[in-house]
């Protein structure tokens, strides 16, 4: 494996820091938690999707694109992420943002990430749900096209093999990590959506023959689907790095008991997550992913899956930003 024969361009802040989290390893009373900082990537408040946006911008630029499209749900770190990613690279873009939740709040519409989608300059469009999105993006990008564009797309999440790199660099440089801290670690636990985090993640770990176990935490897709969308994601990604056949089927572990409601919309346990981390950590998790996969790490010790005497790395992804699109669910005194 050889991933500097990727063209890259370096857009996040690495090594992100690993830090241990004692107040929260007590107030559990089960194993020993440390944060990997992925919501310090540092490019427009951060967050996991920029690791990806190295490789598929880098690739962007390589096909000389001057506009890149992309498209996800109203409150997308993808999309915030990559409109900045354009904007500091100096290319055009346009996103698609597909009401998932139907919320009709001033907040969810207008701020967090869309503010920041704005502020960058992305230009965007809406869809109602239940489309097929990346179709809905290849057929505005076709129309940008006859009008002289020469349009780079890239999937929800960023998640194809070239998006996926990113997270088989973030598997090198924690396993680096690790090794130069002396942290003999038993589980890295972390939020699952459109699967290149997972997939990049456990190609690396595999490819390094690194045994640890890695546990995704859904946020919308059932067990079956998402561990099947992450394998192949893997299978593909593996064989881009020239290392085919590194992940078995078994590897890719996905606990989707956490998702609540649906997709970007809360359980009682997510805001829970949220809150415990906060108050214990000064740690921000967004209620549409990490404090989803926050709620499965709180349970999961509680109940006795990950051990006193453990030592578990919670990655964190990043999406704080999107707390002030969901500020409904918080209730502030006067
Ligand atoms: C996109 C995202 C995830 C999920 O990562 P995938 O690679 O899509 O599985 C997790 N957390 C946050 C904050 C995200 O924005």
């Amino acid at each position: 494996m050889n991933l500097a024969k990727f063209p890259r361009v370096h857009l996040a802040h690495l090594p992100t820091p690993l830090e241990h989290m004692p107040r929260l390893s007590e107030a559990l009373g089960g194993p020993d938690i440390y944060i990997k900082r992925d919501d310090c990537t540092g490019l427009s408040t951060g967050g996991n999707k920029t690791r990806k946006l190295e490789f598929l911008m880098a690739e962007a630029q390589a096909q000389g694109a001057d506009m890149v499209m992309t498209q996800g749900a109203t409150q997308s770190n993808h999309a915030r992420q990559t409109a900045a990613a354009a904007a500091k690279l100096g290319m055009d873009c346009h996103i698609l943002l597909e009401d998932r939740t139907g919320y009709n709040y001033d907040n969810y519409k207008h701020n967090g990430n869309v503010l920041l989608d704005h502020l960058h300059g992305a230009t965007m469009e809406h869809r109602g749900p239940d489309l097929d999105m990346n179709a809905e993006m290849e057929a505005v990008a076709e129309k940008f096209r006859t009008e002289g564009r020469n349009v780079y797309t890239i999937p929800g999440g960023g998640s194809n093999a070239t998006g996926a790199l990113g997270y088989v660099n973030c598997a090198l440089e924690m396993l680096n990590q690790f090794v130069t801290t002396g942290l003999n670690v038993d589980h890295i636990v972390h939020a699952t959506g459109s699967a290149g985090t997972q997939a990049g993640l456990i190609v690396g770990l595999r490819a390094m023959n690194a045994n640890i176990p890695l546990l995704g935490i859904g946020v919308r897709a059932p067990k079956a689907k998402q561990e099947e969308n992450v394998y192949n994601l893997a299978v593909k990604t593996a064989e881009k790095l020239g290392c085919p056949g590194v992940v078995a089927r078994e590897d890719v572990v996905a606990n989707t008991d956490y998702v609540g409601p649906g997709y970007g919309m809360p359980a009682e346990d997510t805001l829970e997550a949220i809150d415990i981390f906060a108050k214990h950590e000064a740690i921000l998790l967004d209620p549409v992913y990490s404090a989803k996969g926050g709620a499965g790490l709180i349970d999961l010790i509680r109940k006795g899956h990950f051990k006193k005497g453990e030592k578990v790395v919670f990655l964190h992804t990043g999406g704080a930003i999107g707390l002030t699109g969901y500020r409904h669910l918080f209730n502030v005194p006067e």
